[in-house]
């Protein structure tokens, strides 16, 4: 097999300027190791932004996507694709919920739930539907998605944004219900089970629930984006399932395809039959290619055993960075450690950004979000050992910027 990438530049010339990359073009990987153009390995605590859920090359998912590619890539949605049924039955299974409308990305399943939300309000008669959203919260790039998203420099020089959005401040009841007091055009609660860019912050459990009660009775759907913290991540397949709670609407993608585009909106009864032929549609959504890879997934999750692997490494992981990070927790140079299973947020006391390329430099893989919060959201198939080297490299590497000046 020949590779015609060529050599990676100091700066792209054609490539449109919106990321600030490392000077680094990963080549290859093999379970949570990848390796760079130049040899260089790295342990992947990022899998591609929560993404690879198997991590690289796994051994059960390659033959299977090999086997799709040679029978079909795309047929198109005029015609019916058998593993749509497979996967949304399956989908259906593990969240307790209906119908599935299958996408390719997190913004895409978000503006399928955003446009569910508009229309259940049309059709009982609200001519102007407002959505609830969060401070910090992060939902996606289109205008619609970035309006719904509550971080103004993701909004800077967009605007007009869309209208119809009331925000307010994560895990507080009293703020939501003044927010939305009296107010007839309310529709639905859009928000993550635990914020991913906006810095790992999980929603209480309590809060959870006291949402789903006034939901129920105000009429409000229920809309979890669980784009980052869902499929299997937390240890439960999706996160609020911490909170024994159902949802009406639940935007997936992320892990959902382990490295192959797939999104989805999962409905429950209250929002499933909400869209009619002509009101919501996708060229490249529910391809074959695409259903493969989550049908896959999902199946080697639970052939393997990786939600519990989740749990058990994300606990693992977490108590050893706490143990390691015990007298900067207690200054509070290190604020909080938090998030839940393989999702887990180091919140500093100040800007890290630096450690992403210091922990490149030492042959590791993170990310740095909301300035000052180090995310590890490894694949679901990291071991203890992998674990523990996470803690060996990136512990020193926190010490080291805390005591510079
Ligand atoms: C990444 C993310 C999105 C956007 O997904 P894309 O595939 O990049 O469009 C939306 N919501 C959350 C919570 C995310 O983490």
């Amino acid at each position: 097999m020949t590779d015609v990438s060529p050599k990676i530049e100091a700066c792209s010339p054609h490539v449109m300027n919106t990321y600030g990359r490392l000077p680094i073009a990963l080549s290859h990987g093999q379970g949570c190791r990848v390796w760079d153009v130049n040899g260089t390995c790295y342990l992947d605590a990022l899998g591609g932004i929560a993404v690879n859920t198997l991590g690289h090359n796994h051994p059960k998912l390659v033959p299977a996507l090999q086997d799709q590619i040679s029978k079909i890539i795309h047929s198109c949605n005029y015609y019916h694709i058998p593993n749509q049924e497979v996967l949304a039955k399956k989908l259906v299974e593990l969240s307790g919920m209906t119908n599935v409308f299958f996408c390719s990305t997190g913004l895409e399943a978000n503006e399928a739930a955003l446009k569910l939300a508009r229309k259940f309000g049309h059709d009982k008669g609200i001519d102007r539907p407002e959505i609830v959203v969060y401070e910090k919260a992060f939902h996606g790039r289109s205008i619609a998605t970035l309006s719904a998203t509550g971080n103004p420099k993701i909004q800077a020089g967009f605007g007009p944004l869309v209208e119809g959005f009331i925000r307010v401040p994560i895990n507080n009841i009293d703020s939501l219900k003044q927010a939305t007091e009296g107010n007839p055009n309310v529709v639905a609660v859009f928000f993550e089970a635990i914020q991913g860019e906006g810095g790992v912050n999980p929603m209480h459990l309590d809060y959870l629930r006291e949402l789903r009660v006034l939901c129920n009775e105000r009429d409000w759907l229920m809309m979890v984006d669980e784009v980052q913290c869902g499929m299997g991540r937390t240890g439960k397949w999706f996160a609020h399932q911490w909170a024994g709670i159902v949802p009406d609407v639940m935007p997936l993608a992320k892990g959902l395809g382990s490295g192959v585009p797939v999104g989805a909106v999962v409905a429950g009864p209250k929002a499933a039959h909400i869209f009619q032929p002509g009101n919501h549609g996708t060229t490249f959504g529910g391809n074959p290619l695409a259903m493969r890879a989550g049908v896959e997934t999902i199946r080697i999750m639970e052939e393997d055993g990786l939600l519990e692997n989740a749990a058990r490494v994300g606990t693992h992981l977490s108590q050893g960075l706490a143990q390691a990070l015990t007298a900067e927790l207690a200054s509070s140079a290190v604020r909080e450690i938090r998030g839940l299973g393989l999702m887990i947020g180091i919140d500093l006391a100040k800007p890290c950004g630096a450690l992403v390329q210091q922990c490149a430099d030492n042959g590791l893989l993170i990310s740095v979000t909301a300035d000052t919060v180090i995310r590890l959201v490894p694949p679901l198939i990291m071991t203890e050992t992998e674990a523990d080297e996470v803690i060996s490299i990136l512990c020193p590497l926190i010490r080291q910027l805390l005591q510079a000046p």
